[in-house]
Formats: structure tokens, C-alpha cells, sequence
């Protein structure tokens, strides 16, 4: 079968690739109809987290139609046509029980290697490193589902492959990014970044009746499609972002602000984002956190910190003082997919959402390569891609 498939940095190539098989009772194979590049598969790209091996099949945002079931798999059967939530769980352990489902106890078969790094281990995820079991993933024509009785998302006819497809990762991510901060009528929400997550974190804050959303980003298209939306934008190439953040909330700071950015964050006007460059160049730190510097500084006391952005390792200079003597909250972490699936379902559904408003460019697998460069250098105008096998 054909496949993307990573070689090293800013080497991901469209190979031959063998089939995956059933290994697992409780596994599925999908034909893969769908599947995106998502902002995470850049940092892979880009070579900046730890335990990607040659040959690795990209992809964790994908949807298709379920061609063979393992025996202990009584939930689908061939036919049935699936969205793929990218962190695989269990359904039975003590944190899919709570509804962690990104913390899944089970699924990361290369648990131990996680736990060395961060002292416990998360769930599995697809296309995403051997920390986090190394799982072939769904940028390919066909995939294997481990878990598939409990990781997956029935599609039902009326939707369209661009309508549900996000349901395994940016809309559910935007969303518990927003629903972290708590949301109330009277918050100003700052996001920080309007790439795909961004803007499903704009719309989800919305929803839940936020008074003000404030997107930054530099991307014109990106901060045109987020004032769409009806939020008040801030190019930070053209201005200081704390400068404007304090004058739209009097002085005081936004109650609640999401870091949609993550590791790779730019920024031209500050001495930090200098210096973490450079520390970054010669391995002396694995992250550049300058948007949580920025977070902290300008976030209300008592406020929230929201982190969908993803970090892998090390960041440095953070100014924790501040962040502990305003008393902020900080909540993060991947996305509990599943916790959200009814919900955001019912959104789409009801015509409260249509999450495909985001798709800028649809090609084949084929294209894959080129369209990892396009996404990530914001060429023709790209803020996300769906890919057809
Ligand atoms: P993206 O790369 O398309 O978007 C990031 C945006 O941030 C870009 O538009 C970029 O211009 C902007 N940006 C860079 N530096 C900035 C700065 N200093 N201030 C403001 N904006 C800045 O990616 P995406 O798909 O939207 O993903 C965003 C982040 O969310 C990534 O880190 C990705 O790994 C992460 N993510 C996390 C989860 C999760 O489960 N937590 C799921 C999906 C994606
Ligand atoms: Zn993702
Ligand atoms: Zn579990």
C-alpha cells in the first residue's frame, strides 16, 4: 500500500508500505477515506520530538471505512465508517473510567520508555513516536486500529468525510481547550495562535458564551478567517502583544488564555525568543516556550492557562514566581477525544458547528510530502489539508 512516511528531518516521503494485519483480538483494519496533517505531525517534521524512527507512518487524524475486525471485537464490523480518536484508550482502566482517555494505562506499548522521561506514562497514540508506542498511522491507505472496540467514532450518513473528520483531534482539542479556562459571560479569552487549533478553540470559546475572544497570530489569512469568527485580532510581527491585550481589557489582562501554539512558536520583537533559539539550536533546551512567558506576564490574576499547545521536553526561563503570586491555574495536556465526542456530534449535527470551514486544501496521498512544507510555511494561503488516499 502507499503511505507517508517519515525519514528523518524534513524527510517525510510517499512510499510503498507493507499492510497492516489484525495482531490483536480487539483490533480493526481501516481503508482509510480521509485523513489530515495536523500541527503536531510539524513538530515530527521538523525534527523536534524525541523517538521517531525511520520509516515511521505518519498521521493521527484519519477516518475511513472498517474492512476486517479482530474476533474479540463485537463493536464494528466490516462496512461500519468510523472517525479515529488519536489517543487510542482502553475503555477499562482506572483513568478511561474517569474519562482521562489521553492518560490511557494500557495503550502505550512502549510505556516504560515514556515513563523514564516523564514518570508516568500517557496513552498511545497514533504516528507519533515510539514514546508513545510507535503505532503505524493513518496517512496511509489502509491502518490498524489497536483498542478498535472502544476507539472509534461512528459517522453517521448525513455527514460528509470534511464534517467529521476533525472529530479525532482539532475540534475536540479546540473545544477542551476552552472548556478548560471555565468560561464565563464576562471573560475576555486570549488565544494565542490561528492555526487550525486555534480556530476551533475561537469558535468552541464562543459557544460557551465568552464576552470578548482575542486571536494572535501573524498569518493574515489565519487572523482574517479568526475576525470571521468575530474575534479581535493581534498581529504580533506589527504590534506588542501585551501593549494591546492590556488596552482591550482596561489595564487588566484576559481572565483566560489558550497557548494554541506550542513548542515551535516565533516571535520577532523579544530578547527571549532570541535567546531560545539559540538554546534550542544547540540542544540546550527541546522547547521554545516564549507564548507562556508571554501567558503569564499578561493573564488577569486568579485567571486560567489553558495549554493544548504541545511541549515535548525541556523549556527554560519561565517566570514561575509570577505565575504562583497572581495564583493562575494551569490546565494542558493531549485530548481526552471521546470525553468530548457526543457533545461536539451533537454540535455538528445541529448545525452549531461545521468544523470543515477550515480546510484550505484537499489533494491526494500523493501530494502528502509538498503539503507537509505548504502547511508549516503558510504557502497559498493553507491553514489545514485533507489528503485523499
Ligand atoms: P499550526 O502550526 O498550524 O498553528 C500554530 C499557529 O501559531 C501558526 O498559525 C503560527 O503562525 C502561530 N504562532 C507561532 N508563534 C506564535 C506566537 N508567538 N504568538 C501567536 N501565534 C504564534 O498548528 P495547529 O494544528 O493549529 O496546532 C497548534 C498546536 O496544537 C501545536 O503545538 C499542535 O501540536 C497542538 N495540538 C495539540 C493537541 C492536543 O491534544 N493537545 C492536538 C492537536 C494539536
Ligand atoms: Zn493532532
Ligand atoms: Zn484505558
Amino acid at each position: 500500500m502507499k503511505a507517508l512516511r517519515w525519514h528523518g528531518k524534513k524527510d517525510i516521503r510517499y512510499d510503498t508500505a507493507d499492510e497492516p494485519m489484525i495482531e490483536h483480538p480487539r483490533d480493526a483494519i481501516l481503508k482509510v477515506s480521509s485523513c489530515a496533517i495536523c500541527g503536531s505531525d510539524l513538530h515530527l517534521f521538523d525534527g523536534f520530538m524525541p523517538g521517531m524512527k525511520s520509516g515511521d507512518i505518519m498521521g493521527h487524524e484519519f477516518m475511513g471505512e472498517v474492512m476486517e475486525v479482530g474476533k474479540d471485537n463485537h463493536a464494528l464490523k466490516p462496512g461500519d465508517r468510523v472517525v479515529i480518536p488519536f489517543t487510542i484508550f482502553c475503555g477499562e482502566c482506572e483513568q478511561c473510567r474517569r474519562g482521562n482517555y489521553a492518560v490511557c494505562e494500557r495503550t502505550n506499548r512502549n510505556a516504560e520508555a515514556a515513563a523514564k522521561l516523564f514518570g508516568h506514562s500517557c496513552a498511545g497514540l497514533f504516528g507519533y513516536t515510539h514514546l508513545t508506542g510507535g503505532y503505524p498511522g493513518g496517512q496511509a491507505e489502509y491502518v490498524r486500529v489497536p483498542f478498535a472496540d472502544t476507539t472509534h467514532i461512528r459517522v453517521p450518513d448525513s455527514l460528509t468525510d470534511e464534517q467529521a473528520l476533525f472529530l479525532g483531534d482539532i475540534l475536540p482539542t479546540g473545544w477542551q481547550a476552552a472548556a478548560q479556562c471555565d468560561i464565563e459571560s464576562s471573560d475576555t479569552v486570549a488565544i494565542w495562535g490561528a492555526g487550525p487549533v486555534g480556530q476551533m478553540a475561537l469558535r468552541s470559546a464562543m459557544l460557551m458564551g465568552a464576552e470578548k475572544v482575542v486571536v494572535i497570530d501573524r498569518v493574515p489569512e489565519r487572523l482574517a478567517m479568526a475576525r470571521d469568527a468575530g474575534a479581535i485580532t493581534i498581529n504580533f510581527d506589527e504590534e506588542s502583544v501585551l501593549d494591546r491585550l492590556g488596552d482591550i481589557t482596561r489595564g487588566k489582562g484576559p481572565e483566560k488564555c489558550i497557548d494554541a501554539v506550542g513548542m515551535e512558536s516565533h516571535a520577532t520583537r523579544s530578547f527571549d525568543a532570541i535567546y531560545d533559539r539559540v538554546k534550542q539550536a544547540v540542544m540546550l533546551e527541546t522547547d521554545r516556550p516564549h507564548v507562556l512567558r508571554e501567558m503569564i506576564y499578561v493573564c488577569r490574576p486568579a485567571g486560567i492557562l489553558s495549554v493544548p499547545g504541545v511541549y515535548g521536553g525541556l523549556i527554560d526561563k519561565i517566570p514561575f514566581g509570577a505565575s504562583m503570586n497572581k495564583g493562575l491555574t494551569w490546565r494542558m495536556g493531549q485530548t481526552h477525544v471521546k470525553r468530548w465526542t457526543d457533545l461536539l456530534l451533537g454540535h455538528i449535527l445541529e448545525g452549531r458547528i461545521d468544523p470543515s470551514f477550515v480546510i484550505t486544501h484537499k489533494v491526494g496521498l500523493n501530494q502528502g510530502p509538498d503539503m507537509y512544507t505548504t502547511f508549516r510555511d503558510k504557502l497559498d494561503g493553507c491553514i489545514k489539508v485533507v489528503l485523499k488516499p
